[in-house]
């Protein structure tokens, strides 16, 4: 992972006092209250800004010297503690804020963390305004105010309320409630435990929690991957619970484990909370070029389509917005629902998986196996973006009967499968994700551009 600053368009990660210190998030406080008080005049009236951060250690340092950093600038700023990355999504719509900030390295190890931007919308800007924010940033154009047109601070713990209030409202709460489901919640000690264990009992669910204390001490490595939850699955096998869930320490990915203990995995999460929403209402559905064709499945049975976006939640969020999409997200365990919120949230994957489950009246393996019938294999290789180019070009020279998508990188769709292969935004590193009906088939895609990845390389 690298070590310097990164700034992207949804906000920066660096290592806390490395290069991440309060410091360098107090400017970038002033970057973006300068950002939006010339972007969102509101006849005069200062405008406010949501903050919100996960459980690390970090968070409550990072957090007030954003907050400083905006209230210099005379933004007024809504603290809203630890909670989740789509509660802060929510509450900046709900408040009607200019804006909202995460600070969060979502699942990333302990050492890092990040702060998150957010426009008035909940979702991160547009890379044309992202850029302007950098430029604020690393030009210290900072329009700062005195004294008296300081920014003030006001606390908020309603996050976790409004936002379940919002989440039970899309899915039959009393039908879950009567299915009496017993479910084991690992939330890495981050951000989602309490308001996840709220949800689940409210929805009648006998809860059982697995470092579900905010206490930013990770239990194990918080990416919510196969490797990283096997805790969970022995948990799930010995209480004999239904299902298992597991959360990244923003808690806006949703990994699932069945009720044999298995780790289905995130990909699965969008297919079946996409089976649900189908099975109450049609429209488009909306996912990343990296998502498995599971969503294409489940929304062709409804008579459905999906867009396909290029990788980042910002893009899925506005394809969804721009196409009225009833569902959306991406392979990461990512679900989106606008009834909601534009913000990928694993408390609305968990509910709509439960809906799924109740209605179907069926076990969660049972469900997966239904919709799951592909091999996904993902791997890294090193390649600066010079050579990507070249790589993409002999490819399609490779596949010359493959139907291209070059909105991000390149995705390959065969008869059988597909290949996507996309620069890395942050690293010199290519990724490329293939899926087939067999690991065979799937592993040959992968093989022929790792091949073809040498000849270029040399
Ligand atoms: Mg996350």
């Amino acid at each position: 992972m690298a070590a310097e600053l990164i700034i992207t368009i949804s906000g920066m990660r660096g290592i806390v006092g490395r290069n991440l210190t309060a410091a360098v998030a107090t400017e970038y406080g002033c970057a973006f209250g300068t950002f939006l008080n010339r972007n969102c005049a509101d006849n005069g009236r200062s405008l406010s800004v949501c903050v919100g951060r996960d459980s690390r250690p970090s968070g409550r340092m990072l957090a007030e010297a954003v907050a400083d950093g905006l209230c210099s600038v005379g933004i007024d700023v809504v603290d809203l503690g630890i909670v989740t990355t789509p509660g802060v999504g929510i509450m900046t719509r709900h408040l009607k804020c200019a804006g909202g900030v995460v600070v969060t390295a979502s699942h990333n190890p302990g050492e890092y963390n990040g702060i998150k931007l957010l426009l008035d919308n909940g979702i991160a800007p547009p890379a044309r305004l992202a850029g302007q924010i950098k430029e604020a940033f690393l030009t210290k154009d900072f329009e700062l105010v005195d004294s008296v047109s300081r920014g003030r601070t006001s606390q908020n713990d309603r996050t976790d309320a409004v936002h379940i209030e919002k989440v039970l409202a899309i899915v039959d709460k009393d039908s879950i409630a009567e299915a009496k489901f017993k479910v084991v919640l690992d939330s890495v000690n981050g951000a989602g435990g309490r308001v996840g264990v709220k949800l689940l009992e409210e929805l009648g669910c006998e809860v059982v929690g697995v470092n579900t204390e905010p206490t930013g001490q990770f239990a194990h490595e918080p990416e919510p991957t196969r490797e990283n939850l096997t805790g969970l699955c022995e948990e799930v096998g010995r209480a004999n619970a239904a299902i298992g869930f597991a959360q990244d320490p923003d808690a806006d990915r949703l990994a699932i484990v069945d009720e044999g203990g298995r780790y289905i995995g995130e990909e699965y999460t969008l297919a079946l909370a996409a089976k649900y929403v189908f099975s109450r209402c049609t429209g488009m559905a909306a996912a990343n070029l990296s998502t498995s064709r599971m969503i294409d499945d489940v929304a062709a049975q409804a008579g459905c389509e999906v867009i396909r976006t290029a990788v980042g939640e910002a893009n899925v969020a506005e394809a969804m917005i721009d196409n009225g999409c009833v569902i959306g997200g991406e392979g990461n365990g990512g679900v989106i629902d606008l009834r909601v919120g534009p913000v990928r949230d694993s408390l609305v994957g968990m509910a709509l998986v439960l809906g799924l489950m109740t209605e179907a009246g069926k076990s969660i393996s049972a469900l997966a196996d239904e919709v799951g019938c592909y091999y996904m294999n993902k791997v890294k290789l090193k390649c600066d973006s010079e050579k990507i180019k070249l790589v993409i070009d002999r490819t399609k020279e490779r596949f010359t009967g493959a139907r291209v998508d070059l909105t991000d990188g390149a995705r390959f769709d065969f008869a059988d499968g597909w290949l996507h292969i996309r620069p890395s935004n942050t690293e010199p590193v290519m990724r490329v994700i293939a899926e087939t009906k067999t690991a065979e088939a799937t592993r040959k895609y992968i093989d022929t551009v790792g091949g073809i990845v040498k000849e270029v390389l040399g």
